[in-house]
């Protein structure tokens, strides 16, 4: 069995992931900030919605959850730590958890950093990462609660899982984090090969994710922070870029 991501586009900059298990064809909805493209992709691919899975709980996340709901009967699932501030959840989750979807299971990581209730999850079975705003193609989300050194933790979590990954982050911020990415390691190689890549895929209107969590490594500037000091240093630069 194995998991595949979809980026649905959402409101100016937003990806919600339409994931289909090949096992049992069920579908569910990461982080849907609206309904209608939601519902678009889902009756495009058979109509039925099993699960939704939220990251966190800022509107651009899961405003479209409850006309999901009504429409799709859908399992809600989040961290149970956020409850009181997420939509009703079906089944809350821990750090550590594992969450069946058809024949796959999603792990529940805990990534504080961007919100402190903040929660990843990981499919095993063909390698899905969806990182919410925690981890970015070349850039990492805002600090809007918690701090650096949070940040920098969770993303040492990603750190066991493997080079082919599929990082299905929630927002196109490829191009604009390029060009910081590049200020700060322009001899980088491979950065500079992503940033063409990236120029290219942005011209013809295509989303630059997925990407895998190994060109990641090569090229994402906090994901390279060796620690949390050299972590908070870009974090603040880039704030101010
Ligand atoms: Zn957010």
């Amino acid at each position: 069995m194995t998991v595949t991501a979809k980026p649905i586009p959402m409101l100016s900059d937003n990806y919600s992931w339409l994931l289909t298990e090949s096992g049992s064809g069920k579908l569910a909805i990461v982080d849907p900030a609206e309904a209608a493209p939601a519902i678009a992709a889902i009756e495009a691919a058979g109509g039925k919605l099993d699960t939704i899975f939220l990251t966190h709980h800022h509107g651009d996340h899961i405003d479209g959850v409850a006309e999901l709901v009504a429409k799709y009967h859908a399992q809600v699932v989040g961290n149970a730590a956020d409850a009181h501030r997420l939509p009703k959840l079906d089944l809350a989750v821990h750090e550590g958890d594992e969450v069946p979807f058809g024949a796959a299971t999603a792990r529940v990581i805990d990534t504080p950093g961007h919100t402190l209730g903040h929660i990843a999850y990981y499919f095993a079975g063909g390698g899905v990462l969806l990182p919410g705003d925690t981890l970015f193609s070349l850039g990492c989300g805002r600090l809007f609660e918690g701090t650096a050194a949070d940040m920098f933790g969770a993303f040492r979590k990603f750190d066991a899982l493997p080079d082919e990954t599929l990082v299905c982050a929630g927002h196109e911020y490829t191009a604009s984090n390029a060009k910081f990415a590049l200020a700060k390691d322009g001899g980088n190689e491979a950065l500079q090969a992503r940033a063409t890549e990236i120029s290219q895929l942005r011209a013809e209107g295509k989303p630059t994710l997925p990407v895998t969590l190994g060109q990641e490594r090569a090229t994402n500037p906090f994901l390279r922070a060796k620690t949390a000091e050299e972590f908070a240093e870009l974090r603040k630069a880039k704030d101010s870029f």
